[in-house]
């Protein structure tokens, strides 16, 4: 398999994977508001399940209308029944239990019915996350569909958009450095975007020195990692003048050191936000 080939399997490997951080964060952006859960609470306590917690803040209003018909199927003061709801690829379902103390005529049971394919029909038609009607199925991966109107449809492929020109960006550098490792080498330069351009310097830096001194061959970066967001860089140059390897043994703690402030800073950001 040539290099090509592996690169365009690599791609679809992260798209796939893109896809699915994307449904997954696109689930807990949706999640309903505190406000509407507890606009349900109140509204009505003796149907209210946790499961509500987990419909879509987009499907909010019309799981309301759901909770309204439903008692309204009640016999004075006899609840028709439990309610659970569940968001599916294919729309919002309603499982009921119904009260085996009342009385059921054909005509009610059919009610029921009829409400839940009523609540799962409209759902497909709202966005989930704003509740916008002319929604469309949009998939994110192979697990999640979701319902979004033009805009919210728009802002996901957007993101994807994004995501993938930042892996092709990855690449592109990977391939500009690729004297600076070893023939064949799979290493992975991937690091968190606060060390993205300290890596990308000490890089570039130390390919200068290669190129400009004709070290092709005699200096290898050999590891770029994280490890709790620090950014640690090795590199071999044991075969360079003294002065090459103490300039780029510099660059290198220079880097590593830049990293720690930047990683400094970002928990210093973290505890202002969470004051
Ligand atoms: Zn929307």
């Amino acid at each position: 398999m040539g290099i090509e080939d592996l690169r365009a399997r690599q791609r679809q490997t992260i798209m796939r994977s893109q896809l699915r951080q994307l449904g997954l964060d696109y689930l807990r952006s949706i999640e309903m508001k505190p406000e509407n859960i507890e606009r349900i609470r109140a509204a009505h306590p003796e149907h209210f399940h946790p499961s509500v917690g987990d419909v879509p803040d987009g499907w909010t209003d019309v799981l309301m209308s759901f909770l309204v018909e439903f008692r309204d199927l009640g016999e004075g003061m006899m609840s028709p029944g439990d309610v659970r709801f569940e968001r599916t690829n294919s729309g919002l379902k309603a499982y009921v239990w119904p009260n085996s103390e009342m009385q059921w005529s054909p005509e009610k049971a059919q009610a029921v019915v009829g409400l839940q394919r009523h609540l799962y029909m409209s759902s497909r038609d709202l966005c989930e996350w704003c509740g916008k009607g002319d929604a469309v199925p949009v998939p994110l991966g192979e697990r999640v569909t979701f319902f979004l109107c033009e805009e919210h449809k728009a802002s996901a492929e957007a993101k994807l958009a994004a995501q993938i020109a930042a892996f092709d960006e990855r690449v592109r550098f990977r391939d500009e450095m690729s004297v600076l490792f070893r023939p064949m080498s799979c290493m992975s330069i991937q690091v968190s975007d606060h060390n993205l351009d300290i890596m990308r310097k000490a890089l570039r830096d130390i390919k200068k020195i290669v190129e400009e001194r004709e070290l092709i061959g005699k200096v290898y970066v050999t590891k770029v990692m994280e490890s709790e967001g620090q950014l640690f860089i090795s590199a071999r140059c044991g075969q360079a003048d003294p002065a090459t390897q103490f300039e780029i043994a510099d660059i290198v703690k220079h880097a590593e050191w830049e990293s720690d402030q930047a990683q400094l800073a970002a928990n210093k950001e973290d505890r202002d936000h969470d004051a």
